[in-house]
């Protein structure tokens, strides 16, 4: 069994670089004295990349990252750099869409000094996944939507191969939750099957794939309603899974009830490949102070090593993966060394250097 790992590295653009570096030091960190390493290679992708050499994600970072057993990317895109006709470079998408990355997994987990705008009793009970499919819905004509003078159309396309495969992805998870004592073995699908066949067809398949996991209940919710639950009754939530679009915005909200997007890590998975990277963006307005939280990259690497331990079968990963978090749990509940958005003083590194003395 191999104990070399691959793992390709993008470290982006704007706080891109300064949160990949403390990062990547903690995992050689967490890893030293194990029976397995990681080997990481940094590539070139992004907006500045673009900028330089016209390719935002050059065909050769794919096939390396493709080779790799895991992908660890920080964020990518500038608002001042884009394409003549006028989005954003997007390689963060582009690589879901080329890798089949059809589960991207957004963990909203509370722990204790997590500053949670929430007014519930005890916000430590807040922990679920929510599951966003990430190669279709609507962002299946992404960059190919017809815009003429008087319209502008883009297409959503739901397809019953990958809604099976993302309603396995969550059924599954649910089960391992449960069977960890995390969850209660619960997977919600949130729709718009009130108003649209698309989202009717959606649930339909849910359904169905559902009398699969006889053990894990099988709930629905409207993406409207679903939006008020998350603030008004989180606990009601294990595993919940959407649409690409409504994962995306959904997503966001999840990252707000833990107090922002420096804590927010997540995780794009496919049948043969991975990518872990924040939910953040490049946060252009801090880039380059030192001012950046890396641990929502931090944590990514966490999801990392746990993700490669159940694919691997090497417990002696996940281990590390759980010791990870923990030691960001630690620097939050005790809560010195906490950078500006989580109501701190800290710089980046300070942060990370606290996270490595939990360790
Ligand atoms: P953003 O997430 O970069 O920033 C939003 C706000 O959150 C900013 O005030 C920023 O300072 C703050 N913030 C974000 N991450 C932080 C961190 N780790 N520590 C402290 N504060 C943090 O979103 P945006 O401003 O809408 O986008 C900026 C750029 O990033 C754009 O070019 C956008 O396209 C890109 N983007 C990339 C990704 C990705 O790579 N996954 C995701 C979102 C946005």
């Amino acid at each position: 069994m191999s104990s070399l790992f691959q793992i390709a590295v993008f470290d982006g653009d704007g706080i891109g670089p300064e949160i990949t570096l403390p990062t990547l030091r903690l995992l050689e960190r967490v890893t030293q004295g194990r029976r397995y390493s990681l080997v990481f290679e940094t590539l070139p992708a992004g907006a500045q990349c673009y900028a330089d050499t016209g390719a935002a994600l050059p065909a050769a970072s794919v096939e390396k990252a493709r080779a790799a057993d895991a992908i660890l990317l920080s964020a990518m895109g500038l608002p001042h750099i884009r394409y003549p006709d006028g989005t954003e470079i997007t390689p963060q998408i582009d690589i879901r869409m080329l890798l089949d990355l059809y589960a991207g997994v957004r963990p909203v987990r509370v722990v204790r000094g997590q500053p949670s705008p929430l007014k519930i009793a005890d916000t430590t009970a807040l922990d679920f996944v929510l599951i966003r499919e990430s190669t279709e819905g609507l962002f299946h004509t992404l960059g190919k939507g017809e815009v003429t003078q008087d319209y502008a159309r883009e297409t959503l396309q739901i397809t019953r191969p990958v809604s099976e495969k993302l309603f396995n992805f969550a059924f599954r998870l649910a089960n391992q939750r449960k069977t960890a004592g995390i969850g209660p073995g619960k997977v919600t699908c949130v729709d718009k099957a009130n108003v649209f066949r698309a989202f009717a067809f959606f649930r339909k398949i849910f359904d169905e794939v559902a009398q699969d996991y006889p053990n894990i209940e099988a709930d629905h919710t409207y993406v409207d309603a679903t939006a008020l639950w998350m603030v008004e009754q989180p606990q009601r939530f294990d595993v919940m899974v959407t649409e690409n679009m409504f994962g995306d915005i959904l997503s966001d909200l999840g990252a707000g009830l833990m107090g922002g997007l420096g804590l927010a890590p997540s995780a794009d998975i496919g049948d043969n490949h991975a990518v872990f990277q924040p939910c953040h963006g490049t946060a252009p307005d801090i880039a380059g102070q030192g001012l950046a939280n890396p641990m929502a990259m931090i944590l990514s690497g966490a999801m990392m090593l746990d993700w490669l331990g159940q694919e691997h079968g090497r417990p002696e990963m996940i281990e590390d993966a759980a010791r990870m978090q923990a030691a960001v749990d630690a620097v939050i509940a005790e809560g010195n060394v906490l950078t500006r958005d989580l109501g701190g003083t800290a710089g980046t590194l300070e942060v990370a250097a606290a996270i490595e003395a939990a360790l």
